[in-house]
């Protein structure tokens, strides 16, 4: 792999983390491209999957889309395209099929790398259509970039689990008062503590709206165990 790249080549990788950096932003996977044609940028573009609702809205598709309506041109022959992450199957396929003349990417995609991370679409030479393509530059930044998303998704999921317990257990409290005035309705003077045994009493054992109110408490009960259970795993 050729890991000599320009100056020229440096600064549009610039743009692309630029690029990506707008999509980290928005909330969005933090992937950036830029295409460019001799020495003009003919596109840049970020993911934007998430805003658009599109599993093809990645940054090298768009970049594709605004750089052959720029030209007028579908074949992109003579193009450079700069992605901040290894390009996947997709975005691959269709840098072959509109010609780009070279692909430069940042940080490697161990799931989905079309160049090498997961399968190689490059590697056997294409009867038509050559394309030449290098990664790792400016790997440790786009790679940061994909980390720091990452922690603060799972963070988040963190912060939401942890109201969720809450809320479970006001409803969990919400639901043992509502049981304990349904009890009270039909034993005098039954205590919190009964109601956790109702098999003691064959009136609450046997009452349809109990038993019904009791399964609830049980759901929420269990909806909160599973919760606790993946804090635990994070
Ligand atoms: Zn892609």
């Amino acid at each position: 792999m050729a890991k000599d790249f320009s100056i020229f080549d440096q600064k549009m990788m610039q743009l692309a983390l630029e690029e990506a950096k707008l999509a980290f932003n928005k909330e969005e996977v933090p992937v950036g491209a830029v295409l460019t044609l001799g020495d003009q940028v003919i596109a840049r573009a970020h993911n934007t999957m998430e805003t658009k609702g599109d599993p093809t809205a990645h940054a090298e598709i768009l970049c594709i889309r605004k750089g052959a309506e720029a030209i007028g041109d579908w074949r992109l022959l003579g193009a450079t395209l700069y992605t901040t992450l290894e390009p996947c199957v997709m975005c691959g396929g269709a840098m072959l099929l509109a010609r780009i003349t070279r692909v430069v990417w940042g940080a490697p995609d161990i799931r989905h790398g079309s160049n090498g991370s997961w399968i190689d679409l490059f590697e056997k030479k294409h009867p038509t259509h050559q394309l030449e393509i290098a990664g790792g530059l400016y790997e440790e930044e786009a790679a940061n970039l994909m980390r720091l998303f990452f922690k603060d998704k799972g963070q988040n999921m963190k912060k939401t689990n942890f109201l969720l317990v809450e809320l479970f257990d006001e409803l969990i409290a919400f639901q043992e008062t509502k049981l304990l005035n349904y009890a009270a309705e039909i034993i005098p003077n039954v205590t919190s503590d009964d109601i956790l045994q109702p098999n003691d009493y064959d009136e609450l054992e046997n009452h349809p709206f109990f038993r019904y109110e009791e399964g609830v408490l049980k759901g929420i009960q269990t909806a909160k165990m599973a919760v606790l259970a993946k804090l635990r795993e994070d």
